[in-house]
């Protein structure tokens, strides 16, 4: 059994490795000459001194549910910490409001509620009530929709299936994410923005998305964050190494431009300059299925229905090299807008805000060395929306000046002064990049109740031996449901 591997996001490179554990002969096709697609991480020179170096993750900062990634390692009978080792984050994230108010989000729940009661005026009760209900929402959902195909009867033939979809009046589908975050936090607005931050994990907007993604906060609370020792970049190189021990063939600088079908089934594929078509007996496209279909399938009408599903936000991020260091900050800082809103109002627009919430991340605060004594590697991201033709460099240059005075203030010195290295990245970038439709950071957007079900399955309905896996498709963006994507792809593969 031959297999080709279109693309080696995180969800290709593992499902690489899934199927050489199968025993088949895997070739890997990824068009950059890297690998990892938006989990990959580069370098940036100061502009004073070139001897001065900052190194930046490209995407992903935060890092949860890392069993995903050690299953891998587990299959392959493998010591996962002879590839990388990761520690978890205490404290989770640092929060700022535009009053003045802060407050640092613990791992740990009990100083959590603490926290949360001295500095937002909730109750530790609350606090305690918010997360429990979240991880009932999880426990009653979470693992059967997402570990599962939606899309294959013998899913929905499961004892545990029936019975989690006769409790879904516990899961607020019918409500909005706000509505039930409201409820859930007795209209503190705080705490009502805190628990509405979690729908951007996966691109959608708090006030549009089910309810049901109020089960977000237990990912990172239940579950916990992690930091891959050297950075979030060490997570691709991890699984590429075991990938390449197993004996995966990689091909680096090779698009695929077309995947052969004959008689209804994958027969093999095409690469971009090359005239010979190369025989495989399956294909995995890890490639965004809309392009999957449009480039590789010529298939307009089925790319046509993909495009009238909502995209999922995008982002503009600047990343900085700082000339000196925050003592305030820890690894993950977030500033909120005085409105959400109208924040995300204006996302669905096509907007961005001139106060909007910034995310900072600084990999430097836990890796000294990925930035230059006394610096920091900030890593500034905003959301942004999908591209839809907007003047992306207008846009940029407005923005950083208001993230800018945004966050002198808020850390009271004139940022710009502070800043000596730099490099941005707009949604058009993200596309061109990792070829994600309209630069799109976890494929469809979760922003309707039936947005789960309408993702693209992990397989072809038309055509025999073509599977699809990574944030494009079911169960979504985000590491962790791309590894699982390639789980599902594993578990619903079928030899032909
Ligand atoms: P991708 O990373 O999309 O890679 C697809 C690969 O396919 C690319 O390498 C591309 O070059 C290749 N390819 C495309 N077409 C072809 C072709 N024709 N031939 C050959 N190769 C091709 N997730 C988190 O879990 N935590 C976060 O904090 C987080 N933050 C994010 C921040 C940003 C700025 C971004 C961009 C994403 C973030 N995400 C985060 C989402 C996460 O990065 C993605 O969901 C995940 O990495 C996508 O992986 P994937 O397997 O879908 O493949």
């Amino acid at each position: 059994m031959k297999i080709a591997i279109i693309g080696s996001g995180i969800a290709g490179l593992a499902v690489a490795i899934r199927m050489r554990l199968r025993g088949y002969e895997v070739n890997l096709y990824e068009k950059n000459p890297y690998a990892g697609g938006k989990l990959s991480a580069f370098e940036v020179q100061s502009f004073t001194n070139p001897e001065k170096i900052y190194r930046f993750d490209a995407g992903p900062s935060l890092f949860t549910m890392p069993q995903y990634v050690e299953e891998l390692f587990k299959l392959a009978n493998e010591p996962c910490e002879n590839y990388f080792t990761y520690t978890k984050v205490e404290d989770v994230c640092h929060y700022f409001w535009n009053d003045g108010t802060n407050a640092i989000a613990r791992a740990d729940e009990n100083k959590l509620a603490q926290e949360f009661s001295e500095k937002l005026g909730v109750s530790r009760t609350d606090v305690r009530h918010i997360f429990s209900s979240a991880k009932k929402k999880y426990d009653l959902s979470g693992r059967i929709f997402l570990e599962n195909s939606l899309h294959k009867a013998k899913t929905w033939l499961k004892l545990e299936v029936l019975w989690a979809l006769l409790q879904t009046y516990k899961l607020n589908i019918f409500s909005s994410m706000h509505f039930t975050n409201e409820n859930l936090a007795k209209g503190n607005s705080k705490l009502i923005q805190f628990l509405d931050r979690f729908a951007t994990y996966n691109g959608s907007n708090p006030y549009k998305a089910s309810g049901i993604l109020s089960m977000i906060p237990h990912f990172e609370h239940g579950f916990g964050t992690y930091y891959p020792e050297g950075g979030m970049h060490k997570i691709t190189q991890a699984v590429y190494k075991l990938g390449e021990k197993l004996g995966v063939k990689y091909h680096f600088n090779a698009e695929v431009e077309e995947i052969i079908i004959i008689d209804g089934k994958v027969s093999g594929i095409k690469l971009k300059n090359e005239k010979s078509i190369i025989l495989y007996d399956a294909v995995v496209s890890n490639m965004d299925v809309y392009y999957t279909y449009s480039k590789l399938l010529k298939d307009a009408q089925s790319a046509e229905k993909i495009n009238k599903q909502e995209r999922s936000s995008s982002a503009l991020i600047f990343y900085w090299g700082i000339d000196c260091t925050f003592s305030q900050l820890g690894l993950h800082n977030i500033f909120f807008s005085e409105n959400y809103k109208s924040e995300f109002d204006a996302l669905s627009e096509g907007k961005i805000i001139s106060d909007p919430t910034v995310y900072i991340n600084i990999t430097s605060k836990l890796t000294p060395t990925d930035a230059p004594n006394e610096c920091e590697n900030w890593f500034v991201m905003i959301n942004a929306p999908f591209d839809n033709g907007q003047d992306w460099e207008a846009m940029k240059i407005k923005l950083r000046s208001d993230v800018i005075k945004k966050l002198s203030k808020a850390l009271d010195c004139n940022l710009e002064n502070h800043i000596e290295a730099e490099q941005t990245m707009m949604p058009t970038e993200i596309e061109s990049k990792t070829a994600s439709f309209k630069g799109a950071l976890y494929g469809t957007s979760s922003n309707s109740m039936t947005a789960a079900f309408m993702r693209h399955p992990n397989f072809s309905r038309k055509i025999k031996s073509l599977y699809f896996c990574g944030g494009s498709v079911h169960p979504g963006g985000g590491i962790p449901l791309c590894l699982l994507s390639a789980k599902i792809v594993d578990d619903i593969f079928v030899e032909p």
